[in-house]
């Protein structure tokens, strides 16, 4: 039986879903696929501005998530879920309670693949290696049956897990564009590191979603202090920064092997055509 492949990705802040997924958001919803995103926090915290103008906690939040809502809908997204966590303090959070909340969500959607950051957090940012680990724990927990979430939906088994895992070479591009990606954490500095090519596994080309993947990037008004140099970049600059996103396959059920893989969906059916689609998302909705 044919169904909808759906795409669930899970992050910590509003942006991430733009700098980190963007690329692939834009190109599987332009191919049908339903896309869901989990944000864990409102980046209340993240101020790039004058401090003298800071708007407060819960205003701030109040705007990234308007923010938040104006990217996802550039990139296509079917939906966006705030998990309402403090921004910052994700790795202190009830780590029962933020599972449950997530097997819940992915019990309810069912997606295939699901993304998430890399066990470094791009650059050692706590929030994104609890929602790291968060993630990859409520997947294991979702398929579980024995395991209660807190709404109660049937137990699901996602096919594939991959985590975010950008190039020495894209990582170069960004801190060219966005500066030094480092923040110091208990006292000792933390740096984007980047992957290996070696030990990437996927591969997409969103180069044809470059000028949407900027336009949802732009959303993000309250950030922009950080991305001015951003807006004098090179179009050239441009396509490479949004033109490829690489993963690490963290697991598979259904496909393996050395072989770059082009798609996040390798492995699992997909809808043979346009009406088979329009049937399936029927189905969802
Ligand atoms: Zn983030």
């Amino acid at each position: 039986m044919s169904d909808t492949l759906r795409l669930m990705c899970i992050l910590a802040h509003p942006d991430d879903e733009s700098l980190g997924t963007g690329g692939i958001l834009a190109h599987y919803a332009a191919q049908g696929i339903t896309t869901f995103l989990v944000t864990a926090t409102r980046g209340e915290r993240g101020w790039p501005g004058d401090a003298a103008t800071y708007p407060g906690h819960r205003e701030l939040g109040r705007i990234r998530e308007v923010e938040l809502r104006a990217a996802a809908e550039v990139l296509g997204l079917h939906e966006v879920v705030l998990l309402d966590y403090q921004d910052g303090e994700l790795d202190r959070a009830n780590a029962a309670e933020v599972i449950g909340q997530l097997v819940a969500h992915i019990r309810r959607v069912r997606p295939n693949v699901v993304v998430t950051f890399d066990p470094n957090g791009v650059y050692g940012h706590p929030d994104h290696i609890a929602i790291a680990q968060f993630a990859t724990a409520a997947i294991v927990a979702a398929a579980d049956p024995s395991y209660a979430a807190p709404r109660a939906f049937a137990s699901h088994r996602v096919a594939k897990l991959y985590y975010l895992a950008p190039s020495h070479k894209l990582l170069a591009a960004y801190q060219e564009a966005f500066g030094d990606l480092v923040m110091s954490i208990d006292g000792i500095e933390r740096r984007a590191a980047g992957w290996d090519t070696w030990a990437i596994t996927t591969q997409i080309d969103t180069l044809a979603h470059w000028q949407q993947v900027w336009q949802a990037v732009s959303c993000h008004q309250t950030q922009l202090p950080m991305y001015q140099k951003l807006r004098e970049l090179s179009d050239e600059h441009h396509r490479h920064l949004w033109g490829t996103q690489t993963f690490y396959r963290a697991f598979s059920l259904v496909n393996s092997g050395r072989t770059i893989e082009r798609d996040l969906f390798e492995g699992l059916h997909r809808p043979a055509d346009a009406n088979e689609v329009a049937t399936a998302q029927k189905v969802i909705h």
